[in-house]
């Protein structure tokens, strides 16, 4: 098939603006395409030359397409540059100056598809050094056996800017129509689409095994699954009823969705968007070939972010040390993660996307081992909207942002790329940053484990509510001290220890070491939002639920100024949070 082909189908998809005829351009180009290479022309006119998870793009920048077309016309780099200054596109100004050229040399029609393709290809793949000159002769080759519209295309792929507009879903609709037999295959089609993330398989699979061959398409280990979504409702009366008045509520983790796929000792992480990010997270890599007991499994995880010495969960935005090249060994330690796996979709061979939840979620207990870093996503099963609703406040007392409640019934299948009514999120409806520090007293400690063992792990901490005379918990802070806090606190706090809770501190959690109140110290958090716990305005903003100070860390300042009543107080920290949601509604 000549290159040109595509070059005419290309321009006339540029000439229109509607959906409905760039399709009827694309059957046309389908339609004639020959079967071997019907993967390659879909690549092709997205600008690609494989699917995106693969990771390997042509990656031709701008001065080296300008070598190129400069090299090919036989032209100074000066005067392209000049000329893409005016036409601001380089494959206009490719074809420009191939034209030009064109008047004085005669060139045969001789590029084909399939020679266009092997060449980006290699171009994509070539690494190292020598690298970019061989890039250059590469297109400049292929400029050079290219007709001037061509040459314009061709350009564009190479420097990643064809951008036809043509969508994922505009491609599904014409494999529909040239193969499909029209219009009512289209489900199929993008299911297959759905499960592969791949639209070359797709219409390989469509042309050479019809569209039984589709019906019958699978997962595959190695291609990401297109992540079903969520939607959202604020009541859990309403998530009940749209759930047919029962579900699985599980906590939802503030973190980075995985799609892992383990074939053997293999192991390939896929982020939200489809990409690798294997590399970002070789200790989770480790987990799961240590965790997961089966041999091949597609499974779905929440990764966060914990704090190495207390192991409490972080919010999302510490990931972000992960996304880097280089350094991920230190990255590593310093920020350690834990998963939280929430779906299998295929498990030893065998595709569970069709599967109702409970079997799919039953498959995953038996297979996932589970540690304190390794956990299936805690849950629970309730028809009951008090019951979800204390889920929800112990959920974000946990560190996570709320739940995510799912259908139980049976055709709760998998919707992989779809958003639907099977899964509802119930998340905070507010969300602001705490901007004042607070000074609360030290009513408790916790021991610490790994580097913190033989000291705090974290305190318990109040705040003062002078109309009954006693400290009301409000958080448990971990973060924020330096190996030298660590060694001074329990020497501080020594003198204050009690065998028992004091009889003024009001706690509804169990603290390994009591404290007399008396030490105070300067915190800040990321906000103050409902608890299940702490008893600091318990039943006071809402029935069954205190306040707590969300992400709590020390600033590092004592305060041995103050006496334990000079804390801030229970009113305060209501006025706080009224104030934080007042912010959020503007
Ligand atoms: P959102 O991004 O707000 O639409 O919420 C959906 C996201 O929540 C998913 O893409 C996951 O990354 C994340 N998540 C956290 N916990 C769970 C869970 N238990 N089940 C499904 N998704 C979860």
């Amino acid at each position: 098939m000549y290159y040109s082909t595509l070059a005419d189908t290309y321009e006339k998809i540029e000439s229109t603006t509607k959906r409905l005829e760039m399709t009827d351009y694309l059957v046309e180009l389908l339609k004639k395409t020959p079967k071997e290479i019907i993967d390659k022309v879909v690549y092709l006119t997205q600008g690609k030359i494989c699917p995106d998870f693969v990771g390997l793009e042509i990656g031709v920048a701008e001065k080296l397409a300008i070598k190129a077309i400069a090299r090919a016309a036989g032209r100074k780099e000066a005067e392209i540059q000049e000329d893409l200054k005016t036409s601001g596109d380089i494959g206009e100004t490719a074809q420009n100056f191939m034209a030009k050229k064109a008047q004085v040399t005669l060139f045969q029609q001789s590029l084909t598809v399939e020679k266009v393709y092997q060449t980006l290809e290699k171009m994509a793949k070539i690494t190292g050094t020598g690298s970019m000159d061989m890039k250059l002769s590469l297109l400049a080759g292929l400029l050079t056996a290219a007709t001037p519209k061509e040459a314009k295309y061709l350009t564009r792929t190479a420097t990643g800017n064809l951008r036809l507009g043509i969508a994922d879903m505009t491609v599904l609709d014409a494999l529909a129509i040239a193969y499909g037999g029209g219009k009512e295959s289209r489900p199929y089609i993008e299911r297959a689409y759905n499960i592969s993330s791949d639209l070359g398989r797709v219409a390989k699979t469509l042309v050479e095994k019809g569209l039984e061959g589709i019906r019958k398409f699978e997962v595959s280990l190695g291609e990401p699954i297109r992540p079903m979504l969520a939607e959202r409702l604020s009541t859990p009366e309403e998530i009940l009823e749209k759930l047919g008045g029962r579900c699985i509520a599980e906590y939802k983790y503030d973190g980075e969705r995985i799609q892992t796929h383990k074939d053997g000792e293999k192991v390939v992480l896929f982020s939200r968007r489809l990409e690798n990010i294997s590399e970002q997270y070789p200790d989770a890599i480790q987990l799961i070939k240590q965790n997961v007991k089966a041999q091949t499994a597609i499974l779905e995880a929440e990764c966060v972010a914990v704090d190495p010495d207390t192991g409490e969960m972080l919010p999302f935005q510490e990931l972000m040390h992960r996304r880097r090249k280089y350094g991920i060994a230190k990255a590593m330690e310093e920020y350690p993660i834990a998963l939280f796996f929430f779906d299998a979709l295929y498990v030893n061979g065998k595709d569970l996307t069709l599967q109702p939840y409970p079997i799919r979620r039953k498959n995953l207990e038996a297979i996932i081992q589970q540690t304190e870093r390794f956990r299936i996503a805690e849950y629970i099963v309730t028809d009951d909207p008090e019951e979800l609703e204390k889920f929800f406040l112990k959920a974000i007392e946990d560190g996570c942002e709320g739940l995510l409640c799912k259908s139980i019934a049976g055709d709760s299948v998998y919707q992989a790329g779809a958003r639907g009514w099977q899964w509802i999120k119930y998340k905070r409806d507010y969300k602001s940053e705490m901007t004042d520090a607070v000074d609360l007293v030290i009513v408790g400690a916790f021991y610490g484990r790994g580097k913190r063992a033989g000291t705090y792990g974290a305190l318990l901490l109040a705040a003062y509510d002078p109309s009954e005379d006693v400290f009301k918990t409000v958080c448990k802070c971990g973060s924020g001290f330096t190996d030298e806090d660590l060694e001074k606190l329990p020497k501080m706090l020594d003198k204050h220890k009690i065998p028992n809770k004091h009889p003024r501190v009001v706690s509804t959690i169990d603290a390994n070491i009591w404290f007399e109140p008396k030490q105070v110290i300067e915190v800040i958090g990321a906000e103050i939002t409902l608890s299940p716990v702490h008893t600091c305005a318990l039943n006071i903003i809402r029935k069954g639920s205190g306040l707590a100070i969300r992400f709590p860390r020390f600033t590092g300042k004592y305060r041995p100024d103050k006496a334990a009543e000079d804390a801030t107080t229970v009113k305060e920290i209501i006025e706080m949070y009224q104030r934080q949601l007042k912010t959020v509604e503007q």
